[in-house]
């Protein structure tokens, strides 16, 4: 069993099923879909945050949270099926940090470094981000990222940049 960290986002709206599902609604099921993942259990999730885009400005404001999981899945299985998950939003891949409907990132995983074609673990960028770091440490005050230190001495760094809490 290995404990794993999920961050979230999606900042677009689309259809799903003829019904229309704004970013707060992709965040919310997909949320439900993690916790059935095979072989894999929720333990806990953030809040729900909103947070100013990063990279291209001409986009809408996203939602984003983070999740523990507890799963018995190899990395790349666990990719795969956030990936699934991803697909079942209509998740389009266009512009690199453009707008997407959902976007799924393994944060860590235990406290393994990984470095391959398909992943990249810790995410890479992931020590930059107040819209991940601030979901972390709600749900892990003391959690630490391997190679990167405490997620509460990161955040004395980059501040929590006009993150606003959403329930
Ligand atoms: P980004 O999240 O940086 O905007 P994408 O979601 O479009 O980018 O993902 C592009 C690729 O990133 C995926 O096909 C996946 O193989 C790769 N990737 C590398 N490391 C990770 C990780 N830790 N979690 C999820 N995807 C990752
Ligand atoms: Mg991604």
């Amino acid at each position: 069993m290995t404990i794993v960290y999920i961050g979230l986002g999606s900042n677009l709206s689309n259809t799903l099923n003829g019904q229309a599902q704004s970013p707060l609604q992709h965040i919310i099921t997909a949320i439900q879909s993690l916790a059935e993942i095979q072989s894999t259990r929720m333990i806990s999730a953030s809040s729900l945050y909103k947070s100013k885009p990063v990279g291209p400005q001409d986009q809408d404001d996203y939602i984003n949270a983070v999740v523990q999981l507890e799963t018995e899945l190899e990395p790349l299985a666990l990719l795969d099926s956030l990936q699934a998950i991803e697909n079942e939003h209509d998740r389009v891949r266009k512009k690199h940090w453009g707008p997407r409907t959902l976007d799924l990132d393994i944060l860590m995983f235990g406290d393994e470094t990984i470095k391959n074609d398909r992943l990249s673990i810790p995410h890479v960028e992931m020590a930059n981000r107040s819209f991940v770091l601030v979901p972390l440490a709600e749900i892990n005050s003391s959690c630490s990222i391997p190679g990167k230190g405490l997620v509460s001495d990161l955040l004395l760094d980059i501040g929590q940049d006009g993150m606003v809490i959403l329930q």
